[in-house]
């Protein structure tokens, strides 16, 4: 195995309601299901690469609420190490996602500690980085503090001998490039989903956002494409790897789950075109259930899986 993966994010409590399609003011939606979930790009995608079977330490931080129990609570059940998770006095991030019948999702966030989280870059240093062979960004807008020190970040996480992956995620505060051009070369991969390809580089089509990203100093780029896949752009060309077909549930958490599972499985020595397969089946078993990372399953059930759904399609 190549080493584990370090990675650098929010932790969010999570509370997905489903199925709501309409909510009326006044009245009373009786729905179907209410559960606590893990979420968070941070911890999302922390844990899929742990429940995929490589070492990962997770860089965020909590409270010291039930909520913070249960969040490092599941983290540590599927082997993240959360020694590192920074505890404080305010409250967990938290979010209630209303789930409407088709999978679409609107959420409602309370930032908490997220609005404290990394005043200063963190120090690489031997003890933090020990095992691990990437470093990875789980969102580049998600925690405010860290916005205007990302590329810092990734730079010296870089100096300390790391490669270094990086998530966009939607940037709401509308900053776009001003925080992701000074991350670009420093990032051996970055990952972007189809809208946020196309909204950080003003271009219409993804191939012409990953030119641009390989432009401004990125080595890899992966554009997320939902339901389609993913397309890879990097030194040696590009090619597309198509989803694997399921019944969508809720797409909560599916970026995050593709990101741990394409680190996962380069982490395990796979190739890009075999860890791109690995992350689309991680991000397709994440949107067949409720909530980010529940549908995941462990390596070797998910190659099973895997194998078993390319028997399915004709
Ligand atoms: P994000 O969640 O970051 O917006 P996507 O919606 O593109 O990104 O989803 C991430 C990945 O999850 C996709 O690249 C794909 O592998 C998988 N995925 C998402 N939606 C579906 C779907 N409807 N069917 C199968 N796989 C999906």
């Amino acid at each position: 195995m190549g080493g584990g993966v370090l990675v650098l994010g929010n932790i969010v409590f999570d509370t997905p309601v489903r199925p709501v399609d309409e909510l009326r003011w006044n009245a009373t939606v009786w729905v179907e299901s209410m559960e606590q979930s893990l979420g968070g790009n941070g911890a999302n995608t922390a844990y899929a690469a742990a429940i995929l079977g490589v070492p990962v330490r997770l860089l965020g931080y909590a409270g010291r609420d039930a909520a913070a129990g249960f969040c490092l609570g599941q983290l540590s059940g599927a082997g993240v190490d959360t020694s590192m998770v920074v505890r404080s006095a305010s409250p967990t991030a938290a979010s209630i996602a209303i789930v409407n019948s088709a999978g679409a999702r609107a959420l409602l966030h309370r930032p908490g500690v997220s609005l404290e989280a990394f005043p200063e870059p963190p120090e690489f240093t031997p003890e933090l980085i020990r095992g691990c062979h990437w470093f990875h960004l789980a969102n580049a807008y998600g925690l405010p503090l860290v916005r205007p020190q990302a590329g810092e970040i990734l730079r010296r996480a870089r100096a300390a001998g790391l490669s270094t992956a990086v998530d966009t995620g939607w940037d709401s505060a509308g900053e776009w490039m001003k925080v992701l051009e000074p991350c670009l070369p420093h990032c051996d991969l970055l990952f972007a989903n189809q809208d946020e390809a196309r909204r950080l580089s003003g271009t219409a089509d993804e191939d012409a956002a990953a030119r641009l990203f390989l432009r401004l100093g990125a080595r890899r780029v992966v554009v997320k494409l939902g339901a389609a896949g993913c397309a890879v752009f990097g030194p040696e060309g590009e090619f597309r790897s198509p989803a694997f077909p399921v019944g969508v549930v809720d797409t909560t958490g599916a970026g995050d789950s593709f990101a741990g599972g394409f680190l996962a499985a380069l982490s395990r020595g796979l190739s890009f075109p075999d860890a791109a397969r690995v992350a689309n089946a991680a991000g397709a078993l994440s949107v067949s259930r409720l909530g980010s990372v529940a549908g995941l399953r462990p390596w070797d059930e998910t190659l099973e899986w895997m194998e078993a759904a390319r028997d399915r399609t004709p």
